[in-house]
């Protein structure tokens, strides 16, 4: 495609709505594949494909960043997988050097399907382990073994992939800190270039959620949870992975461009049912459900069924949460350019008491937070929304 003075960066996401089976913590769409689900989920991708590239809106961009995510994508069978990258970058402008990231879960992924998906562009693999101890992988509702989780890794390294994050939880169910801190451990000895570590909050509703109000299950105590992020820290602080967002660590040069673009809040293109994108100053979004994904985007009928164009101190404000989870904090000055709002003056006070508060503070012109807000990130934002 001709380059344009007006290109600008953009990611591409591909959402993949199957999984094997439910989590009982998960509140995300999905559903196991039945039969011809594979051909028409790719058909519809591929016609929603076509229907976007048309916009110019979208033509005006270069995308940087391709994910595949879910769901589990590595359900989707590997010549599905590689027909959408290769329609993609036949229909976009998608950069040479491209990110190119698939998310998988270990016991849906080989050797021989990990070697196909290199060699297709993939570069960047997100292995979704969750935990390295057989119990609360069962806990977790997950289908695989620690065991397959090191095959995973092996079998992705020899296939070539030289970016590799691996995704893990903390605060399970029955977990303590030191079970947390062995888990911890175990992965680091996998050698990733980065690593997602989140706390497991179970969705409202779900059959964990449930368990708990129950009392079938507990949760750590908030201080133990408190001792695990300390652990992270400090296991974290021996080895070449840096924290750059609230949740993610990794290698120099590896972080995760694709996710680093929707923390800056920059554009994106999202295809598959329940796919976000935002470009041309507007937030679209498709329903979940497959089947009624399927009958527009191949009857030619635009999936987008919500639209909401921001404000101008919606978007800045929405800039400014996003922007906080990073560990480099927003930098007052491109939010005046892009907004032509001041940092300072838009929360006031707000800011003023969060500041003295410690747990924001000024680097520079950029306001990040500290190792206090770090903790108590979500009330924090909660008084920037
Ligand atoms: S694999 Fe992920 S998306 Fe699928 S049900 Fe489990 S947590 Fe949810």
């Amino acid at each position: 495609m001709a380059e344009s003075s007006l290109t600008a960066c953009a990611g591409l996401y591909v959402h993949v709505p199957f999984c094997p089976r439910k989590c009982p913590h998960c509140g995300f769409y999905s559903r196991p594949p039945g039969p011809g689900d594979f051909a028409r989920y790719t058909a519809s991708v591929l016609a929603h494909l076509r229907l976007a590239a048309r916009l110019p809106e979208i033509r005006d961009l270069r995308f940087a960043s391709v994910f595949f995510g879910g769901g589990t994508p590595s359900l989707l069978p590997v010549q599905h997988l590689i027909a959408i990258l290769q329609a993609a970058r036949q229909a976009l402008d998608i950069a040479d050097d491209v990110e190119c990231s698939l998310e998988a879960n270990p016991g849906t992924v080989d050797a021989a399907s990990f070697r196909a998906l290199r060699q297709a562009g993939f570069n960047r693999l997100s292995l979704g382990v969750q935990s390295l101890h057989d119990t609360e992988l069962q806990r977790l509702g997950r289908i695989h073994t620690a065991a397959e989780v090191r095959a995973a890794v092996a079998a992705a390294r020899t296939a070539g992939f030289e970016n590799l994050n691996l995704d893990l939880m903390y605060g399970l169910a029955g977990q303590s800190p030191a079970d947390w801190q062995d888990c911890l451990e175990q992965a680091l000895t996998l050698n990733p270039d980065h690593l997602s570590l989140y706390e497991l909050t179970p969705e409202e509703e779900t059959p964990l959620a449930l368990a708990l109000e129950r009392g079938e299950l507990r949760l750590p105590e908030e201080e133990d949870v408190l001792t695990m992020m300390a652990i992270t820290q400090k296991l974290l602080a021996a080895t070449p992975l840096t924290r750059y967002e609230i949740s993610n660590f990794a290698r120099p040069g590896r972080e995760c461009r694709h996710n680093v673009n929707y923390w800056e809040n920059g554009l994106y293109l999202g295809l598959g049912p329940g796919a976000v994108s935002f470009f041309g100053g507007v937030r679209r979004a498709v329903r979940p459900g497959l089947t009624r994904y399927q009958q527009r985007a191949l009857k030619g009928v635009s999936p987008w069924e919500e639209e909401e164009r921001l404000d101008r101190e919606a978007a800045f404000r929405e800039s400014v949460v996003m922007g906080l989870r990073m560990i480099q904090g927003v930098s007052a000055t491109a939010l005046r350019a892009r907004f032509g709002l001041d940092l300072r003056s838009f929360y006031g006070p707000t800011l003023d008491r969060l500041l003295a508060q410690e747990f924001l503070v000024w680097r520079g012109d950029r306001l990040a937070l500290t190792d206090r807000g770090l903790v108590l990130a979500n009330p924090v934002m909660a008084e920037l929304v």
